[in-house]
């Protein structure tokens, strides 16, 4: 199988390759990042001499390159996104050229060459769950920040994609994701790696905020597992049902490292902070088989003695917007 991963040099995407190739030597994956902040080659090292893997710099946004690796590929998966609400809040524009306008340009290339497309998106665009049950795939979508409205947006277009030119696609909507690789700025990383600094760990408002956690690895199985069996023009939920305050998880941090709770300092809360995100995913566990392995608190600790084992891999990373309190702060205000 030919398989190219829009994105894959971030995050998420790279945990994909790493896993899929040690799993399957029968497939090609093309791995093709623009490399914006958040990405990071070095999470691809240990497979980048792999004959099964190759990497294109490029953006989503080039219709000629993407319809090219397009045409040669049987499944394509989109993790390319600017990722962090905080820089959305800061500067949106970055998030609607890439999140609409680039998730624009592959549904035009599948549409001419009729390919399988996973597009990933959020549990964020539905908004927030505070006092609600928790959403499923038909609950209305709400979102709250410029990243989870941009991300929305890409979710209707592929939507209207399938309903209208009836593409072969499914779309995912994942919880808060964790794990090894996770570029600093994000809360857990960077809660890690300032406390390992010995700096205070910012926590918005009062830190009561609800997000519901996944170890990366569950997630990119889930995917891999919509390859063969989701079915095409659905959506499908993905969640752990790990559900805690952000509070709870950096004191959770602070006890794996042993430091004490006082490093913790409350900061001006993010703007539009949704509550809680809860999702339900019953949908991919029964119809797909897929459930999550990893227990939270197993999936933390192995996180955090990565980054005590890797500052070689964070500390080139690190500077003042990354690891500041409020990085929105820095041009929004
Ligand atoms: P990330 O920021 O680490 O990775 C995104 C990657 O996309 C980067 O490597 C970046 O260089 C690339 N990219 C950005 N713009 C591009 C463009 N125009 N062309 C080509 N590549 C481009 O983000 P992540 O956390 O790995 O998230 C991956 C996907 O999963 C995103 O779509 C995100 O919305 C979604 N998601 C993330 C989470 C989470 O908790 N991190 C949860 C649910 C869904």
């Amino acid at each position: 199988m030919q398989i190219l991963i829009c994105g894959g040099a971030g995050f998420i995407g790279s945990a994909f390759i790493r896993n899929y190739l040690e799993n399957h030597n029968d497939s090609q994956i093309t791995n093709l990042d623009i490399l914006t902040i958040g990405s990071n080659l070095e999470n691809l090292k240990e497979i980048e001499q792999n004959q099964n893997y190759n990497f294109i710099k490029d953006d989503i946004r080039n219709e000629i390159k993407i319809n090219e690796l397009v045409k040669n590929s049987d499944v394509i998966i989109n993790f390319a996104a600017e990722s962090h609400v905080d820089r959305s809040i800061a500067n949106p524009k970055p998030f609607i050229e890439t999140n609409i306008l680039g998730t624009y340009s592959i549904l035009e290339s599948i549409r001419k060459y009729d390919k399988q497309f996973i597009h990933v998106s959020t549990d964020e665009i539905y908004g927030d769950a505070y006092e609600q049950h928790s959403f499923d795939e038909n609950s209305q979508i709400n979102p709250n920040n410029p990243y989870a409205a941009t991300k929305a947006a890409a979710d209707h277009l592929v939507t209207s994609y399938y309903k209208t030119y009836g593409i072969n696609c499914i779309t995912t909507r994942c919880t808060n994701n964790f794990g090894p690789h996770q570029f600093p700025e994000k809360l857990m990383p960077k809660a890690i790696i300032r406390s390992i600094k010995n700096l205070k760990v910012p926590l918005y408002g009062d830190g009561s905020q609800i997000r519901s956690w996944i170890y990366v690895y569950d997630h990119v199985q889930a995917i891999e597992s919509l390859i063969l069996n989701g079915k095409p023009g659905h959506v499908y939920n993905i969640t752990a049902y790990e559900e805690i305050t952000n509070k709870t998880v950096v004191e959770k941090i602070l006890d794996i490292l042993e430091k004490s709770y006082d490093m913790i300092e409350y900061v001006e809360d993010r703007p539009g902070h949704d509550k809680r995100y809860s999702i339900d995913s019953s949908k991919i566990e029964n119809q797909i088989g897929w459930k999550a392995k990893y227990k939270f608190d197993d999936a933390i600790k192995q996180t955090v003695n990565w980054y005590l084992q890797n500052q070689s891999w964070w500390e080139p990373l690190i500077d003042e917007k990354t690891l500041h309190p409020q990085p929105w702060t820095l041009s929004w205000k």
